[in-house]
């Protein structure tokens, strides 16, 4: 199946009993047995639930996995894959994360003694020279958030797996969705993603979801999903599937959008900086344009005023840009890294690697282009 089709019919047929094609949102936390331990495939709803088996093997198809989970948030799926190490694990994240996942890494995991190193993930020998025997996890998310900073998945995995097999390739693909790019094709032996995103794409949930192409760690991380109990809901798993049927149309959409809000920004007299992997002056073009079918709809920029004076004018005029938290959903969204998803970055660290006060990031929605636009400009008028 190609990946249109598999958006919609990936994994899925109609349920058993009734013929449904949407799977029923199975509200029940337990299922009856004929005798001790014979059931039909469902014991207790932790454990398996028929509307999340459902979405589950949707994220599988997507993702060109064998196996895929689904977790009652992104970071309870990251907070997963880390319980797969021990004390004294080694782990090579990117220096330019998601702001809550650095927090869990080094706020929450730290403690329990996992070791944490910081790389850009622009160099490929900067992840090679930080190997030990110790390695046991590298931590990818490309494009980045906020820069949209691109990692060579590809070139990154293949120089991993020659110096060590067993080092587990896990990469964050929130902002690329599977309709931009496959890590698991590209060397990955994990995916994540936090489907509060793009995946279910209508801002209605909060979900995180892992998929693998290998047994024995698709039967570790179901051991953690089992027994640590973050799964995600039934209803939640229902929107979610509904949402991805959508997922390649309003793909096609938010890249359209972004990459002419890109250029549109691009050429502002009051823009001095435009991250987006689609134009040609980004440091990973190149790279973005092999990796990636196209270049999604996240775009950030800064303002030349870098005041918060400045900033803050810009962001409490746009009227179609909500001022929010998140992304990915059909509607455009305006965030302001600084105090918002990266507020628990040092300013120290977040300084040193571009999160300067006037950086804006967008989600930008599926609404017509010319309104999106307008509401930009009428927004930098200040
Ligand atoms: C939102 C986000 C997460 C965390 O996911 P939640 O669903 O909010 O728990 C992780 N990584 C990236 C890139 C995100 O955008």
């Amino acid at each position: 199946m190609k990946f249109d089709t598999k958006a919609i019919h990936g994994g899925q047929k109609p349920e058993e009993t009734t013929g449904a094609v949407m799977p029923p949102v199975f509200l029940t936390s337990t299922f009856a047995q004929s005798s001790p331990g014979t059931h039909k495939g469902y014991a207790y709803a932790r454990g398996t639930n028929p509307t999340r088996t459902a979405l589950e093997k949707s994220f599988t198809a997507l993702e060109n996995g064998t196996h895929g989970f689904a977790f009652s948030s992104g970071m309870a799926a990251i907070d997963c894959v880390l319980r797969l190490l021990k004390p004294g694990d080694e782990i090579i994240a990117g220096d330019d994360l998601y702001g809550g996942t650095y927090r869990m890494f080094t706020q929450l995991f730290q403690k329990y003694g996992l070791i944490f190193s910081f790389v850009d993930m622009d160099l490929v020998s900067n992840i090679s020279e930080k190997i030990t025997e110790k390695t046991k996890l590298v931590w990818l998310e490309t494009p980045t958030n906020p820069l949209m900073k691109i990692a060579d998945i590809k070139a990154i995995s293949s120089a991993i797996k020659t110096k060590n097999t067993d080092i587990i390739i896990a990469v964050d693909n929130t902002f690329a969705t599977p309709y931009l790019q496959q890590p698991l094709n590209l060397g990955a032996d994990i995916v994540m993603h936090s489907a509060t995103k793009y995946l279910g794409g209508h801002s209605d949930l909060i979900m995180g979801a892992l998929i693998v192409k290998d047994a024995k760690l698709a039967e570790d991380l179901y051991f953690i999903q089992f027994a640590a109990g973050a799964i995600a809901s039934p209803m939640d798993s229902f929107l979610a599937l509904r949402g991805i049927k959508t997922l390649h149309v309003r793909m096609q959409r938010h890249c359209e959008n972004g990459k002419q809000i890109a250029d549109f920004l691009s050429n502002h007299i009051k823009v001095d900086r435009v991250y987006y992997p689609g134009l040609k002056s980004h440091s990973s073009y190149e790279i973005a344009k092999k990796q990636m079918k196209d270049f999604g709809g996240m775009v950030s920029f800064q303002l030349k005023d870098n005041s918060k004076t400045a900033t803050f004018k810009f962001l409490e005029n746009t009227k179609l840009f909500t001022l929010a938290e998140s992304l990915g959903g059909v509607e455009s969204l305006v965030n302001h890294p600084v105090t918002m998803s990266h507020g628990s970055i040092p300013e120290e660290k977040r300084l040193k690697i571009g999160i300067t006060n006037s950086l804006v990031r967008l989600s930008v929605g599926i609404e017509d282009i010319a309104d999106l636009i307008e509401d930009l400009d009428q927004a930098l008028h200040f």
